[in-house]
């Protein structure tokens, strides 16, 4: 998601009291951000926040961060969130890349990667969401018998994922290739893309993963 540049979106941003400025310096100190030790979830390419807002409200004894790259879709979460001022909730302007640098080894207790976006030329394979190279930064930042758990419409996409991630040496602990469907959907909470997708009859595809061999992480 990328939308037309808003003139003074970064200077928001950087004034927002809901966006984490210089999030390296949070790093395994998360619990002071909060002011609670809570576990934390996390959710890689936000967009504009619906689903870990419904979340936030559901679960007020986990605290979420949004992790999105775009200042402008970023904005959109940030306006809502200051209408609804959710305590357990906040945001960072990074890229997933970085995110060893902003959590500590096992700080984050689940991680949900949502219509992630399906780059789907093989020369792009490494900027997909699930692939090894991030798989990898995931292993470095969640509990050990944390969970990442990702949702798409995309079948190539979904395919691709089932496989990387094993190959990655991570185990599909489930997933269906249609949830709204299936058993794994009953306590399902849509994001933005998933509302969109299966308006338009498009079947979900979800996937729960986590270490094959369990590391003493936490
Ligand atoms: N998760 C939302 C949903 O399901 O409605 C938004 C899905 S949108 C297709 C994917 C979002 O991920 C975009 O807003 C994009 O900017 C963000 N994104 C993609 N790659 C990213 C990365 N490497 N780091 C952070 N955000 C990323």
């Amino acid at each position: 998601m990328r939308l037309r540049h808003i003139p003074g979106s970064e200077e928001q941003i950087a004034e927002s009291p809901y966006v984490i400025q210089a999030p390296e310096e949070k790093k395994t100190h998360w619990a002071e951000v909060f002011g609670n030790r809570n576990p934390i979830y996390i959710e890689v390419g936000m967009g504009k926040g619906k689903f870990l807002m419904e979340l936030a409200q559901k679960n007020p004894d986990i605290n979420y961060v949004g992790i999105e790259r775009y200042s402008t879709v970023l904005l959109k979460a940030i306006q809502k969130q200051e209408r609804l001022k959710l305590p357990n909730l906040c945001f960072l302007r990074e890229d997933a890349q970085r995110l060893a640098d902003v959590f500590g080894t096992g700080e984050v207790w689940k991680i949900y990667l949502n219509f992630s976006d399906p780059w789907p030329k093989d020369r792009h394979a490494k900027r997909r969401l699930t692939s090894p190279r991030f798989m990898a930064v995931y292993d470095r930042i969640l509990k050990s018998d944390g969970l990442v758990e990702f949702k798409t419409d995309n079948q190539d996409l979904f395919e691709y994922s089932l496989q990387s991630v094993s190959e990655a040496g991570w185990n599909v602990e489930w997933h269906t290739f249609d949830l709204h469907h299936s058993e794994y959907g009953e306590e399902n909470v849509m994001t933005e893309y998933e509302a969109k997708f299966s308006a338009q009859g498009k079947p979900i595809c979800k996937l729960a993963a986590s270490r094959k061999v369990s590391a003493s992480k936490n």
